[in-house]
């Protein structure tokens, strides 16, 4: 793209001296401490778009273009992207569709608690990402058990401060059951244009929700995903997001779409690579960037072909020390790619502790159930050894 890039991250890079220009240290826990900090960054390297790569930086990067005048979020609605409790209160007050929710503190008596809420319901953390923490309990027993293992999530110093404020806090809901699909956006100057929408096939029942296949164009029938989309871009509204890239969990029942989830980011891990736009094949990262640089955007439009990627799932606790069979997986018709992303030597850690899936599988096809297809079959090709 011609773009000079400066990446800012809270440690200090060893080579940050001998690249002074293209790497900065900003403490993301005080977005607006950072702020200032690339205010005076710019004096001397000018500063011309801000781009948020996961829920904390959305946060800095809103503080950065306001601080700035840049393209982007206001920060209050990139903090309420991020914080579970603040975004219900807000597409509540909006009449979006959300399950029921309660705010509850981990101090407060379980006990007492399981006794006093309709089942099945779910517990999740306020401030956590890619379904750490989330659990579903069908009983008083079930939540309780849940409670201590959301405690001891929480009580890892360094989740902790991931969740600041809110690290003693977390959410009930209404369990809602229904089929779940993805939304991936791009919100220009208030309005949210979908770019695509995600079937997820494998059923989110819990008691956990490890994600496994998102494959698009969604099955889903026409209507209904009009339906979904309006309640993703009513949900975007009323957050107050007014720029940049959005993902959304929802689901639909009987009773019509649901948000699940907003964020203000786009799809994590390495998942976006399943995605290209109009005739070049432009990426996800290229759309979101010419945004925020105010470039044009030749287009939105997603390829003609369908296209998939795989979650690997975790295949259990213990200590990674070998996968066999990627070759024969990458061989697997449709197949495009197979990326381990988990070292040798990793120690694999199941939901709902655990998050980092130990890889991801790509496929493209001419129909998304071919492309389904060619995803599990690569996958049952891979078996890890972990000890
Ligand atoms: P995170 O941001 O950590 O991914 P989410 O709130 O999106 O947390 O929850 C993760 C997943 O858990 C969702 O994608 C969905 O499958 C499931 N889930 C969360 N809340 C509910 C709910 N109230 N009812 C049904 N499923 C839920």
């Amino acid at each position: 793209m011609g773009v000079e890039l400066t990446v800012a991250s809270e440690e200090p890079s060893t080579l940050e001296a001998v690249n002074p220009a293209g790497l900065l240290t900003l403490d993301f826990e005080q977005p607006e401490r950072a702020a200032d900090a690339v205010r005076v960054f710019s004096a001397q390297y000018p500063i011309n778009g801000v781009v948020g790569v996961d829920d904390t930086t959305a946060v800095v990067a809103a503080a950065v273009a306001t601080r700035l005048k840049l393209k982007g979020n206001p920060v209050h609605a990139a903090i309420a992207a991020s914080d579970k409790y603040l975004q219900r209160e807000l597409l509540a007050e909006a009449a979006v569709p959300i399950p029921r929710f309660e705010l509850r503190s981990l101090e407060e008596d379980p006990t007492a608690i399981a006794k006093s809420i309709p089942y099945p319901c779910v517990l999740k953390p306020v401030r956590l990402s890619a379904s750490r923490g989330v659990m579903r309990a069908d009983s008083p027993q079930s939540f309780v058990t849940a409670h201590r293992r959301l405690r001891a999530i929480l009580a890892d110093p360094e989740t902790a401060a991931a969740c600041g404020d809110r690290a003693r806090q977390y959410l009930v809901e209404e369990f809602v059951p229904g089929y779940e699909v993805a939304l991936e956006g791009l919100v220009v100057d208030r309005r949210l244009h979908v770019l695509t929408l995600f079937d997820k096939p494998d059923p989110l029942d819990g008691p956990f929700f490890e994600e496994t296949i998102y494959v698009t164009p969604s099955r889903v029938p026409a209507g209904l995903q009009a339906a979904i989309k309006d309640c993703a871009d009513r949900a975007v509204r009323a957050v107050g997001i007014t720029d940049g890239p959005v993902h959304a969990e929802l689901r639909y029942n009987e009773r019509g779409p649901w948000l699940i989830e907003l964020a203000a980011r786009p799809i994590g891990g390495r998942c976006s690579a399943v995605l290209r736009f109009g005739d070049h094949g432009v990426s996800l990262e290229e759309l979101i960037l010419r945004h925020a640089l105010g470039m044009s955007i030749p287009s939105m439009q997603r390829e003609r072909l369908a296209a998939g990627v795989m979650m690997i799932p975790i295949p259990g606790e213990g200590t990674m020390r070998d996968v066999r069979g990627l070759a024969e997986a990458k061989t697997v018709p449709l197949v495009e790619d197979v990326q381990i992303t988990a070292h040798p030597g990793e120690r694999l850690i199941p939901f709902p502790e655990g998050s980092r899936y130990p890889g991801f599988i790509f496929a493209r096809g001419e129909t998304p159930d071919v492309v389904e297809t060619a995803l599990r079959e690569a996958h049952r090709r891979l078996t890890f050894v972990l000890e």
